[in-house]
């Protein structure tokens, strides 16, 4: 199992991990993707080789990289926290507003080229006011304006419902990030294979859950939800297993629907008619779930897709929320609060106010409407000159130089591995 330990912080990541979930070390070299259709693999290089060595210092270190150590430092203890945007091309945190990823150079929040929406993005955990642990995660990830988000919310007990959620965190960003997995050709994928990466992901996911149980029976039981959303364009792909949801709130009109289906028993009853909304909310088996991350051999995801224009608002979230807020109070605050980061912090208010009863996840992504072009002349880069850039904000602090260049320069300067290009 122990065989993708990472060489820098020995953080001991799933074998399909390309850089460290921990530091974001590149953990492989030249790996096949399995499943990518053959037109895909001559496309995997990185499409614009970023590795200046003579970068102004003057420029300094942007604040950005300072507020992220600051953060990362408080995250770990805090009953409450904001989670980093990651970077899909290398894994790197970045603070959600991130147009560039201040490693790698890939773009990140910019507005999509066909319809001119740019995505802004919050994700926020709270413990709640009862359980003294968070067994939720929550995750988003970016690319060239495309959105990765989850919610998961694990089960089985203090340690081992953390470690369900974070294992599926972890399996959710090695199957996206790197151009190992494609992370270079997100763009250009069918809707069909986006779905069936998103398929691939949580079955990743559930193995991870299942490896570890079998390593260590001290996790028998565990087991987790998983939430995902890819957000490309006008376009939402949801995969979903377990009882977290996700919304979608109308900027427009207004109102508010719930994309996905709960897999939970007391789900089925209110389906079939047994048993009333009101019955559900209140019944003691309102959290036991029928399909999960870490029950089956093969959990099988639900797949919804959706349109998404300017002014529209995706929310993801675990139980810990909707036991306590209706839809109509989440669209309420969603559509009265403009700010996405706002609108996490209000609907986590919300549900402590009313008893916090479980651990509190909400990630939020809105489409705002921004016609300007993608800011790629700004681009900031770190000189990366081995693969294995410490990730730690603190060193990333000590050890970055950053310089601004021209995108042109780059894309005109003579390629000399390859004279014909
Ligand atoms: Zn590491
Ligand atoms: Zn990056």
């Amino acid at each position: 199992m122990a065989d993708n330990v990472c060489p820098h912080c020995g953080h001991v990541n799933l074998k399909r991990a390309v850089y460290c979930f921990e530091c974001g070390t590149a953990l492989e070299q030249n790996k096949p993707i399995k499943g990518m259709k053959p037109r895909h693999q001559t496309e995997l290089d990185d499409t614009i080789e970023i590795n200046i060595k003579d970068t102004d210092p003057q420029l300094g270190v942007p604040p950005s990289i300072q507020e992220i150590a600051d953060a990362r430092a408080t995250k770990e203890l805090a009953a409450q926290y904001h989670d980093f945007l990651k970077c899909l091309r290398c894994g790197t945190e970045n603070l959600p507003t991130s147009e560039v990823c201040p490693r790698c150079g890939a773009t990140l929040m910019v507005p999509d080229e066909h319809y001119g929406l740019r995505l802004v993005v919050s994700a926020r955990s709270s413990v709640g006011q009862v359980r003294s642990n968070n067994e939720d995660n929550v995750g988003i990830w970016a690319r060239g304006g495309i959105v990765l988000a989850l919610v998961a919310d694990g089960m089985g007990g203090a340690a081992a419902g953390e470690e369900a959620s974070r294992l599926t965190k972890e399996a959710v960003q090695a199957d996206f990030t790197g151009a190992l997995r494609g992370s270079e050709i997100l763009q250009e994928l069918t809707e069909e294979e986006v779905q069936q990466k998103l398929r691939d992901a949580l079955y990743h996911a559930n193995e991870a859950v299942l490896d570890k149980i079998n390593e260590d029976k001290s996790f028998q039981g565990m087991g987790t939800t998983a939430t995902i959303a890819f957000v490309r364009g006008n376009r939402i792909i949801v995969a979903h297993i377990g009882d977290s949801r996700a919304y979608i709130v109308d900027g427009e009109h207004g109102w508010t629907h719930q994309i996905t289906d709960d897999h939970s028993f007391v789900e089925v009853l209110v389906a079939s008619g047994h048993i009333t909304r009101e019955q559900a909310s209140i019944h003691p088996m309102r959290s036991v779930l029928y399909r999960a991350l870490g029950q089956v051999d093969a959990a099988e995801a639900d797949l919804y897709t959706q349109y998404l224009k300017a002014g529209d608002c995706l929310v993801l979230c675990s139980d810990g929320l909707t036991r306590h807020l209706e839809a109509e109070e989440i669209g309420e605050i969603v559509r009265r609060v403009s700010d996405p980061e706002m609108i996490s912090q209000e609907l986590i208010d919300l549900a402590n106010m009313r008893g916090g009863e479980d651990n509190i996840s909400v990630v939020v992504v809105k489409a705002v409407q921004d016609d300007s072009t993608i800011p790629l002349e700004k681009l900031i880069v770190i000189n990366i000159e081995d693969e294995r850039p410490p990730k730690s904000s603190d060193n990333l602090f000590q050890t970055a130089q950053f310089g601004t260049f021209d995108l042109d320069d780059i894309l005109n300067s003579p390629d000399e591995d390859n004279p014909e290009a």
